[in-house]
């Protein structure tokens, strides 16, 4: 029915099909029509002589008629492809159909009565042909060729049943069934081909939208370049990052365009030389990171391409995308720059020093050699920056860092561990006195006098080591135990180099009763948490609070977390610990207005526990705390032993709904790769770039910058720790930090405090 025209009336989708089927009748029209008018002249011609005139004229009439119906109607329906054929469109079109229909069948009734035998077969034949006519040339609309085929040929039939000729009625029965049936088979072909026809249509429509679309996208352009490597269809946006006239460079070596004075020599940079080899390989490639020359300026583009080929498969050129990703590009290798050294003395920092190390202990594992590790500590540096301020103790640990680089050789690495804290990494340390010279020569060199600002400094410097692997077979073990070293260093009044003992372990003696009291911390509730305020940078509402944690014990009064969590880590009664806090915090944040948040610090250790992600999920149903709601604060140092399972955890508690902060960031291992590790929903900038930002320090400045812009287009939000006052306030807001947390806004307080916040804040409201 569908085919016919006759189905589906309700549904736009037929009457588009019935559209493509009836728009292409016109095409045929006049050819129709020319044959239907030369078969009348024929069947004129056989029974002219013997039919009267008044049945001759009427027919001819009739005919004449019925054709110019279709013609008008034909043409009418011409554009029907673009639009929807109405009902009454198509009635008359069915109606002409039938009059043309109507006419021969009269014909093929009426007329053999007036001929002989030989005049009815004749007449038939040409009936036949306008049949099959009609079947091949209606393909397109088969309702026409099917009525007239029935039609007709049922008048055929009884004419020749009539004539008593029933075998030759047989034949034409079959003949009408073949016709009809073919009819219909091209006819559903034909529609078939159309639909597909039409498919493509529309995805090319799409496709060249979906480009447009591209192109007016802000920062990504379209290139196009030719066999020879000429760009070709320059976009305007593409000229605009060439910073030329689309006219200008129509048809110029794409490679000239972008290498700037090294296209003469040929000496092209490392990723521009790969994207020539590309390009000349017809290789395609994605995500390209290419240094370019636009003008007189050094920027960075990605760009991906894929070679065009031909119907034919020859090649035609390359055609791609490409962005100009200098910016970010830039802030990434500030923050890589970041991760290894130092800002303020330049020198290779905690992260590089570890790397350095742990290189040298296996050199001395397979050389059987020694190294060594040299922690240094200032005296008295303490009292410089307290009596005259952070500026000269910047600039007294530059002079310190020149001085130490200034007795480094090939075998020694020096690096700032932070603070007043420097270490030396000696490769090769097998001759016994080449660890106490270095240290000798360090203490020499560092407590003479420096000059800064008019200022005579004296500092002097205790030194600890220890020998790998003697000592220790791990990095972390020796620089534990080069510290305790320093300790007694520095417990001897300073000015002195210790070598480790292992009796110097006694003193962790201390440690262990300290651990002892903290796994009883918990059973006798000793544990407590105080909430810090985190408000918006703009309102300056609390946005949420930050669970800390405090110990108080009867023997050793408040002990701080920085002394008792990293024990607790060494320990792992972090786990139990943490899993308290956790508890508590979801608890306790059940108490506040349901927009705020709660931010829970957790460790590595906690992570790589298993089952940890059960343990929150626990903790919020246990308190019906909204996942939302709680953060959890990770630093970067996570990433550094096991990535995969520490991961693996933090994307699990993202899935259950909560959100995950990387906090400390700057201080350590700072590197753009754990942004991009972890959907993290916020970035916590350390204090000591708050801090370094309002001393105007420009590395500090430019690293907030820089870790804001990233954040911002990693669509994650920031925090300023330690803000302590309204000028720093201003400040960060200023660099466009998104929340703040410092004693500006309010000290880690005890939960009843924080309620009272919230509180006196709703009685504000009423008043
Ligand atoms: P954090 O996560 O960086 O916490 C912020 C620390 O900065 C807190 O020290 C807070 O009191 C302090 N602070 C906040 N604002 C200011 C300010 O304006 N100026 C200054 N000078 N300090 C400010 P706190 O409470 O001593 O905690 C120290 C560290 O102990 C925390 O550093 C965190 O790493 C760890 N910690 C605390 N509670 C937990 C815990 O429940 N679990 C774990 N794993 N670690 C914890
Ligand atoms: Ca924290
Ligand atoms: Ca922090």
């Amino acid at each position: 029915m569908a085919l016919l025209g006759l189905g589906g009336d309700v549904e736009e989708s037929w009457a588009r099909l019935r559209g493509l089927q009836l728009s292409r009748l016109a095409e045929s029209t006049i050819g129709r029509i020319t044959a239907n008018a030369m078969a009348a002249m024929v069947v004129l011609g056989l029974f002219y002589p013997t039919v009267p005139i008044y049945l001759l004229i009427p027919w001819v009439a009739g005919l004449s008629y019925a054709l110019f119906r279709t013609m008008q109607i034909e043409r009418e329906l011409g554009d029907a492809e673009r639009r929807v054929v109405s009902k009454r469109e198509f009635r008359r079109y069915a109606d002409s159909s039938a009059i043309t229909a109507a006419v021969w069948a009269l014909a093929m009734l009426v007329l053999p009565a007036y001929g002989s035998w030989t005049d009815h077969l004749a007449l038939w034949a040409i009936v036949a042909m306008l049949m099959a006519g009609g079947a091949l040339w209606l393909t397109t609309a088969p309702l026409g060729s099917v009525m007239f085929t029935l039609g007709v040929g049922l008048a055929a039939i009884a004419s020749f049943a009539f004539a008593g000729s029933y075998d030759i009625a047989v034949v034409v029965a079959a003949f009408i069934v073949i016709t009809a049936a073919g009819t219909l088979r091209a006819a559903r072909t034909y529609l078939a081909a159309c639909i597909a026809e039409a498919g493509v249509a529309e995805k090319s429509e799409v496709v060249s939208l979906l480009l447009r679309e591209f192109e007016e996208s802000e920062a990504d352009w379209l290139w196009e370049v030719d066999t020879a490597r000429r760009v070709r269809s320059v976009s305007p946006r593409f000229a605009f990052a060439l910073a030329r006239d689309v006219e200008d460079i129509d048809g110029k070596p794409f490679l000239q365009l972008i290498s700037g004075e090294t296209w003469e020599t040929g000496q092209f940079p490392p990723s521009l030389h790969d994207l020539a080899e590309r390009l000349k390989r017809r290789e395609s490639f994605s995500n390209l990171i290419v240094k370019v020359m636009i003008g007189k300026q050094q920027r960075w583009w990605e760009l991906s391409g894929t070679p065009r080929l031909d119907e034919s498969g020859k090649f035609t050129g390359f055609r791609g995308v490409g962005s100009d990703v200098t910016e970010a590009r830039e802030s990434s290798e500030k923050i890589a720059w970041l991760a290894r050294y130092d800002t303020l003395t330049g020198l290779p920092n905690r992260l590089m020093l570890m790397e350095a190390l742990g290189d040298a202990m296996r050199y001395a594992e397979q050389w059987r050699s020694r190294c060594a590790f040299l922690m240094i500590d200032l005296d008295r540096f303490k009292a410089v920056n307290d009596s005259l301020g952070h500026q000269i103790g910047d600039r007294l640990l530059a002079k310190v860092s020149e001085r130490l680089k200034g007795i480094m050789t090939d075998n020694e690495l020096c690096g700032r561990l932070g603070g007043d804290e420097f270490a030396v990494v000696i490769r090769d340390a097998s001759d016994r006195d080449r660890v106490e010279h270095v240290a000798r020569s360090v203490i020499d060199l560092l407590s003479r006098p420096y000059e800064v600002d008019h200022h005579t400094l004296y500092v002097g410097s205790s030194v600890g080591s220890a020998t790998g692997p003697r000592d220790a077979t791990t990095v972390e073990d020796l620089m534990r135990n080069a510290d305790l070293a320093l300790y007694r260093a520095k417990d001897e009044g300073g000015g002195v180099h210790c070598v480790f003992e292992p009796v110097l372990h006694t003193d962790a003696e201390e440690r262990r009763k300290l651990e002892f009291a903290l796994r009883k911390a918990l059973e006798n509730d000793e544990l407590s948490l105080h909430y810090q305020p985190v408000v918006d940078a703009r309102t300056e509402e609390i946005v949420s609070f930050e669970a800390l944690l405090r110990w108080s014990n009867k023997e050793y009064g408040t002990i701080s977390p920085v002394k008792f969590i990293p024990l607790a880590e060494d320990t792992r009664l972090i786990v139990p610990i943490g899993e308290w806090v956790l508890r508590e915090a979801c608890r306790e944040a059940t108490q506040w207005p349901k927009s705020t948040k709660v931010a829970v610090n957790v460790s590595g250790e906690q992570l790589l526990a298993p089952h940890f992600a059960n343990t929150v999920l626990s903790a919020l149903a246990g308190s019906g705390l909204e996942p939302w709601r709680l953060e959890i604060e990770v630093t970067e140092s996570i990433f550094l032993r096991d990535d995969v399972t520490a991961r693996a955890t933090l994307e699990k508690i993202i899935s259950l709904g909560c959100t995950v902060a990387l906090d400390d960031f700057g201080t350590g291992y700072s590197s753009l790769g754990y942004l991009r590790k972890l959907r993290f929903s916020t970035i916590k900038i350390d204090r000591s770039f708050v801090q370094g930002a309002a001393q105007n320090s420009a590395e500090s400045l430019a690293i907030i910058r820089a870790v804001v812009a990233m954040a911002d287009s990693l669509n994650m939000s920031t925090t300023a720790e330690g803000v302590e006052t309204a000028a720093e306030a201003t400040l960060i807001r200023e660099l466009g930090c998104k929340k703040i947390q410092g004693y500006h806004y309010g000290r880690p307080m005890a939960s009843i405090d924080a309620r009272r916040l919230f509180a006196n804040a709703e009685a504000l409201r009423r008043a």
